[in-house]
């Protein structure tokens, strides 16, 4: 799923830039043919090629903008402790998972495990 999104936002990031260059080329020409005296002309393609720029330079900021606030959602972990031994366990967060929830039987002394505590730990985070 998220290559998929890559995919697309690398699209749509390339389209941006096509119309920037095209923007720019059409703004550089209109530079030229006002040098060349054809004014009217010019000045049209200088303001279409204008408005090209702002558009793709502002809709290119947007998508970089989003896609820094695109974060992976959080890794949640499972801290599983015996009352007997206090043998402890950290394993991925399932559904159902809740604080002081019966888990089932020790490994090593088959007293009781209970969920101790539940947390998230944001992706490449060192952890405690
Ligand atoms: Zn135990």
């Amino acid at each position: 799923m998220e290559g998929r999104v890559n995919w697309y936002s690398q699209l749509m990031a390339a389209f941006g830039i096509f119309v920037l260059v095209y923007s720019a080329y059409m703004v550089l020409s209109a530079l030229l043919s006002l040098q060349g005296g054809r004014n009217d002309e010019a000045q049209y393609s200088l303001m279409i090629g204008l408005i090209g720029i702002a558009l793709a330079s502002s809709s290119l900021f947007l998508m970089r903008k989003r896609a820094l606030q695109v974060k992976p959602p959080p890794e949640v972990f499972t801290v599983v402790r015996c009352s007997g031994c206090g043998f402890r366990l950290v394993r991925r967060f399932q559904v159902g998972d809740y604080v002081n929830a019966d888990i089932g039987q020790c490994q090593q002394c088959n007293g009781r495990m209970t969920i101790a505590s539940i947390y998230a730990e944001s992706e490449g985070g060192a952890g405690a």
